[in-house]
Formats: C-alpha cells, structure tokens, sequence
C-alpha cells in the first residue's frame, strides 16, 4: 500500500513531465487509460501519458517514492485484469518510427502500433515480423515473443530484436542488446512484462514486399471436409508457408458484411513466402478440399498482411482463453468439431487455431525468454462480446470444449496467446518451467521491490 498523494506533489509530478499526468477523480483519466478490451476498466491513482523517456523516468522515480505499483499501457489489447491503484503509464504518444533502410532497422517508438511499422519498412522494400493484427502495440507484442502470419518462416518477433532501450526500477535509462546487460535482453525478448519499461526497441527488417497470401472461406456444410483436409496439409507444407484456420460464427447484425452475416464458417489463412505459381501449387489441396464462397486469395503487398487474419480493429468487450496444442490429426477434428462445430451451441465467435512450428521451433532454441516454440499449433477461443457471460457462461463452456480435446493439449504455452489469465499457475505455463525461473531471477535483479507489477496476484 503506497502513501498518499498530496495536491504539491502531483503539482510536483506534472511541472517535471512534458505529457499529461491525470489522477483519480480527473476527468479524462477513463480515456487515457482505455483498453482495447473495453470489459476493462482501469482506475490507477496516477496515469502518466508519456511523451517523452525522461517522462517514464519522472513517473517511475515518483512511483519509488510513494511505493506504488507501475503498469506500463500502449494500446490496451493486452490488457487482462483491472488496475486498480499506482501509477500506470501510457505510451501513445510515443508512437514514433523511423527506420534506417542501409542498416534494415527500424526504430520502434514504445506507443507504435505494426501498422505504422509496416508502412514506413515499405517505402524502403522492407518489412517487419509483425502480428495478425497491424492495430497491436509493436512493443507490447514483441516483449510476448510475437507469432504472426509469417511465424513458420521467420520465427517469433522478437527474434529479430537487436536492441531496448529500458527505463529501469531504480530510475536509470539503459540499453539492453546482446553485449550490454545481455541478462535483460535475454528476458525482454518473451518475458514480457515485470522487467522494465521499454522506451523503444531496435528491431531488424527484412527485404520483402510481396506475399502469396490471403483467406479462404468455408461454408457450413463444408467445414468438416475442409478441416480434416487442413490438419492433413499443414504436415505437408514447408517452412514458407504460415496458416491458420477459424471456426467463425457471425451474429446476424448489420455491422458484418452482408455475405457473412449469420453464417457459421470456416476461414483459412494462408501466407506464403516466394512466387504466386508456387503458392498457388501448394495451396491447391485446400483449393480443392471443398468450394470456398469466398477465395480472397493472390499476390499480396507486405502492407495488405494485416488482410490475412481481417482481426477486429474496434474496441468492445473481450473475453478469450487460449492454449498451444501438440501435433493434431484427424481424432482432434472429430473431438473439436462434436462439441464447437455445427448445431452445437457455442458462445465463442471465433476458435482459432494457428499452425506454427518450423520457424517457431527454431526460435524457441535460441537464447531468448520465448515459451510456446515447441507447440507446434495454438488454439484461442473468443467469447461473444457479453460481458454478462464472462464470468460463468463463457469459462464453462470453454472448460467443456477443453476437456473434450485434452490429449492434443500441450503443457507449455505463450503468454500471448494465454487469454483470460485464471490462476498462477496457468500465467506460469506461459514458459518453460527453466526460463520462468530464470525470468524470476532476473526480474528481482532489476526490479527488487517488484514496482512494477507483472502477472496475476
Ligand atoms: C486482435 C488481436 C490480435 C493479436 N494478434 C497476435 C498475433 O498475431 N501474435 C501474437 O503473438 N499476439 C497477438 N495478440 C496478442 C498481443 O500481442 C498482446 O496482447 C500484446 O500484449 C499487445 O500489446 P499492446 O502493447 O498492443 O497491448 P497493451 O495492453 O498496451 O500492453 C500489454 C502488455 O505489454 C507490456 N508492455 C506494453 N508496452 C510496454 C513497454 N513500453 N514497456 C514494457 N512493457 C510493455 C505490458 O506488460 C502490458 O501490460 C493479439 C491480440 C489481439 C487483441
């Protein structure tokens, strides 16, 4: 419990703080600290809408002294549990990139969202490792260990990481790369949070432009053949090939395109690195698995890839849960679909499952805090967007789907992938169990009083 805050001292507090310090009771603090996930709603004693990384210095120093908690927020669409006191830092503003086309290095500011990283990396032929969504935080993302629609290629984000710059628990600014605090940087790169606040971060582009990529979509009565073809196929394809499939229930309502409305589908995504006529060859199977009614699949720019997964970029209320799977086969398709497929009442609007491996699996053996590369498939369930289902309909329904495809599940997961967070022990499978260790001791080295506050109580 931290002392109290007096009107001089938060006076204090903003005269040293070049952004905008909110506290409780101000109006515009709900705003500034709105999650993507608007089921949550955070109510800090203090927020701090950083410009600058002598603004995180100044809220961190301040957070010291009144011995509160810091919470660190870009966009919110990691958010899982309410904050309820300290001081919680907003990186919005600093949402600069610039990106160094001779080197292939972008320079990610801590509030960039990947579309802003996408776009820039493009004017130079260049693209990152992003994620499904270009509305994610980059940071944010990248700190989980980041799997997105080319994750089988080129393995988890932050693989591509060269370097942090990190604002520190005892109010230091400090680089974090391979050679300098290399303990830091190994647990940056999936150890996410608990470690510092990063003001931005070094990551290495790659020459790309172009991808064979996009969605197949499965009508109803075709959802078994085209899921049973998929689970056969992903052991078929090579490394330059990253997809997924969802099972997609729309809600007749007029904000979804009229030719998806209502229905109950299954989408494949698909990315493959190299030339159309390759592509196109090996998706063929799918192509031919079952008919798709809608085949939104060609030649592609790296700026179209968030196209791929079509996330949701408006905020509403969330609810998911999320697992990694070991090898999957026809068995799990059967177990899956008796219990989520059709005519069964299912409260989850979309079951993701993405296949990773190759890439990934190389990731995990490198010398970084990644969980999950040896996984080879993920699995997210998201709930129907009724917060009055979160607390009981949703949890059961998914413990039922779960315990229906037990065998396929793997004991290690990511933490991006891990959802609704239900217990201590379901944060800790986020990694292996030597790299939590590990990330423990690290987090006490550099942060002994644990200010900033990381994964559940
Ligand atoms: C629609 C959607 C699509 C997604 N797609 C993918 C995907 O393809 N692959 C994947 O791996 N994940 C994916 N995710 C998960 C996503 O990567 C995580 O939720 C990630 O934490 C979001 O980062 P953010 O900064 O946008 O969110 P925020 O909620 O703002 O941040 C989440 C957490 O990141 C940490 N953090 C953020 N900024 C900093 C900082 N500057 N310094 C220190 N810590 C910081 C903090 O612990 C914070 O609590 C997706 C999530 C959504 C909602």
């Amino acid at each position: 419990m931290g002392r109290p805050i007096t009107l001089d001292e938060l006076a204090e507090l903003r005269a040293g703080v070049s952004g905008v310090v909110l506290a409780r009771g101000d109006s515009g603090l709900a705003e500034e600290a709105a999650c993507f996930n608007t089921a949550i709603v955070h109510d800090p004693d203090v927020v701090v809408g950083a410009r600058t990384a002598d603004d995180m210095l100044a809220a961190v120093t301040f957070a010291s002294q009144h011995r509160l908690p810091v919470f660190v927020q870009a966009t919110g669409h990691g958010a899982f549990a309410p904050i309820t006191d300290g001081v919680l830092i907003t990186t919005r503003r600093m949402s600069g990139v610039s990106v160094d086309g001779a080197r292939r290095i972008a320079t990610i500011g801590a509030g960039a969202r990947w579309g802003a990283v996408v776009e820039r990396a493009a004017r130079q032929g260049l693209t990152p490792i992003t994620g499904s969504s270009t509305n994610v935080g980059a940071v944010g993302y990248t700190l989980g260990g980041g799997l997105g629609p080319l994750a089988r290629t080129y393995g988890f984000t932050a693989d591509w990481v060269r370097g942090f710059s990190v604002v520190t628990a005892d109010g230091r600014l400090v680089r974090a790369t391979a050679d300098e605090h290399p303990d830091l940087f190994w647990a940056l790169r999936g150890g996410k949070g608990g470690l510092g606040i990063v003001v931005d971060m070094d990551l290495e582009l790659i020459p790309l432009t172009h991808v064979y990529g996009g969605g197949l979509f499965f009508d109803t009565d075709h959802i078994e053949d085209a899921l049973r073809a998929w689970v056969e196929w992903v052991h078929e394809v090579p490394d330059t090939v990253t997809s997924s499939v969802a099972l997609l229930r729309f809600p007749p309502i007029d904000e979804v395109p009229e030719n998806l409305r209502g229905r109950f589908a299954l989408h494949l995504r698909f990315a493959f690195v190299g030339d159309s006529a390759e592509g196109e060859r090996i998706l063929q199977p799918m192509r031919a698995a079952a008919p798709a009614f809608l085949d939104l699949i060609g030649d592609m720019p790296t700026t179209e890839i968030g196209s791929i997964h079509d996330d949701p970029d408006q905020a509403g209320p969330a609810w998911d849960r999320g697992m990694q799977l070991a090898d999957i086969d026809d068995d799990f398709v059967t177990a899956l679909l008796s219990r989520a497929g059709a005519g069964k009442d299912v409260p989850f609007i979309a079951i993701e499952i993405r296949h990773i491996g190759a890439g990934a699996t190389r990731s995990a053996a490198l010398d970084s805090a990644v969980g999950g590369g040896a996984a080879p498939f993920t699995l997210v369930m998201i709930g129907v967007p009724l917060p009055e289902l979160f607390d009981t309909v949703l949890p059961q329904s998914s413990d039922y789907i779960v315990s229906g495809i037990l065998p396929w599940i793997a004991e290690e997961t990511n933490i991006n992938f891990l959802g609704h967070v239900a217990s201590t022990q379901q944060f800790a499978s986020a990694w292996p169990a030597d790299a939590f260790s590990r990330l423990n001791e690290t987090r006490s080295a550099w942060d002994p009083d644990r200010i900033f506050v990381y994964g559940p109580s």
